[in-house]
């Protein structure tokens, strides 16, 4: 089998949905392979996230449940923060991207599930397209003006095109997805340092309707601790033991995500490389889906303005990394640079900073959750926070201002 199309997206996570959507408005005739069976499935996320954010991308408001409470745990001390409400939300990760799906069809686009894309087809220099086993096990080839890699941490086309290299560091986090009815259904937690997490943190998401993900993520190599045992430490603490009452996992996800600054280059000539791919997402906090979302849908819009112009050179589709790295560059790099340091905090070190939480104001923690970073945020932080100042803080802070 051969097939033919203009833009060709391999992955239908949050990225390739974004950019299939985008490619198709634009007129392109757009195809989008993804190697499962279901859109949305396995789930390999937690779903924070932002509910302006989904608002802007017109997601309905029953596809994310709202969450206001944020309590902040490390081996020896704890903070609350209290956000306005409609600020943060859950998602329904597969009724999420089942609905990208179905907007990206509605546009035009091609969905081929159960294809799984393993080799690159090359025209001379450029990347023309991908080899294909379809869902009869059948091998093919589907050519294309333009191909989005969408793979994930897998950089599946990237590498084979000599976009870059493989990710050689990155968080893997396991979780369990419980029906826990006793669990308050606006509350979120996080928790830091070695005895929960070492080189990550372990979170609680309540996601409605009883439902709750419990998740540890840690950092390798950095450590070689299993993320799957502190889960069960999470699970166990005493501190949980009424709100777990009565719980049981319904499901149980595991998942890599890069922890990387964004990669050098996103383009090449006949490819673009979105989302997790390029490293698009915060490795701060391992927060990637609304990142994934932007950097796919501007890649949709450059594929579609390459196949209207007929140009899918490597110097038309570096507009892309030109316009990503002019809305997002710097935020991504100072959310790099502040995760590094404090990875390798201590317990002590945790439980020293966790309660200047409380200082600062909700719209204050919410920026830096957000990756928000401007002078003014972290200037008017050290106000609220003098202390953080004399305990090295203002040094991290400094620097990270230093990249503004
Ligand atoms: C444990 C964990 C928790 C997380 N929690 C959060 C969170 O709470 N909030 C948040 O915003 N982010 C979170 N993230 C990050 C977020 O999941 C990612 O940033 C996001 O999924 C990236 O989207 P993507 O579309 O780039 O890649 P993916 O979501 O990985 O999608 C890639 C798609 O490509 C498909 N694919 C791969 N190879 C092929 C192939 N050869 N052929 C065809 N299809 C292929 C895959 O099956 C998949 O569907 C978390 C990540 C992990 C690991």
């Amino acid at each position: 089998m051969v097939r033919e199309c203009d833009v060709l997206v391999v992955g239908g996570g949050p990225a390739g949905l974004m950019a299939a959507r985008a490619a198709a408005q634009s007129g392109a005739d757009t195809v989008v392979i993804e190697r499962h069976n279901e859109i949305g499935y396995p789930v390999h996320t937690s779903g924070g996230s932002w509910i302006q954010d989904m608002r802007d991308f017109g997601v309905p408001e029953h596809l994310f449940h709202p969450v206001d409470g944020c309590t902040f745990i490390t081996p020896g001390a704890q903070a609350t923060t209290q956000l306005p409400p409609n600020v943060a939300c859950v998602l329904d990760i597969r009724g999420l991207y089942q609905h990208l799906a179905e907007r990206a069809v509605h546009e035009g686009a091609t969905l081929l599930v159960r294809h799984s894309a393993d080799s690159v087809i090359f025209d001379q220099d450029a990347v023309a397209g991908v080899g294909v086993k379809d869902h009869t096990g059948q091998r093919g080839e589907i050519r294309a003006k333009v191909t989005i890699d969408a793979t994930g941490h897998s950089r599946r086309i990237a590498v084979r095109a000599g976009l870059g290299e493989g990710f050689h560091r990155h968080a893997f986090g396991a979780e369990y997805d419980l029906y826990a009815p006793n669990y308050p259904q606006n509350h979120t937690y996080f928790l830091m340092g070695n005895t929960f997490a070492p080189t990550g943190y372990g979170w609680i998401f309540p996601r409605g309707a009883g439902r709750v993900r419990v998740g540890v993520g840690v950092i390798q190599p950095d450590t070689k601790v299993d993320a799957r045992k502190y889960l069960e430490t999470v699970m166990g603490l005493d501190q949980f033991a009424d709100v777990f009452k009565g719980a049981s996992p319904i499901e149980y996800h595991t998942g890599l995500f890069p922890v990387s600054p964004p990669l050098k280059e996103f383009s090449k000539a006949g490819l673009l490389a979105v989302g997790d791919v390029s490293a698009h997402g915060s490795s701060l906090l391992g927060e990637g889906i609304r990142f994934a979302m932007h950097s796919g849908r501007l890649a949709g819009e450059v594929a579609g303005e390459a196949v209207s112009t007929g140009d899918s050179g490597a110097s038309f589709l570096a507009q892309y990394d030109k316009r990503w790295r002019a809305q997002w560059g710097k935020t991504m790099d100072i959310s790099y640079y502040i995760g590094d340091k404090i990875i390798g905090f201590t317990d002590d070190q945790w439980d020293r900073r966790i309660p200047m939480i409380e200082k600062m104001s909700p719209e204050q923690v919410i920026a830096l959750l957000r990756c928000e970073f401007d002078a003014k945020l972290f200037r008017s932080i050290m106000l609220r926070a003098p202390r953080l100042a004399a305990r090295g803080g203002k040094r991290l802070l400094q620097m990270a201002l230093d990249r503004l």
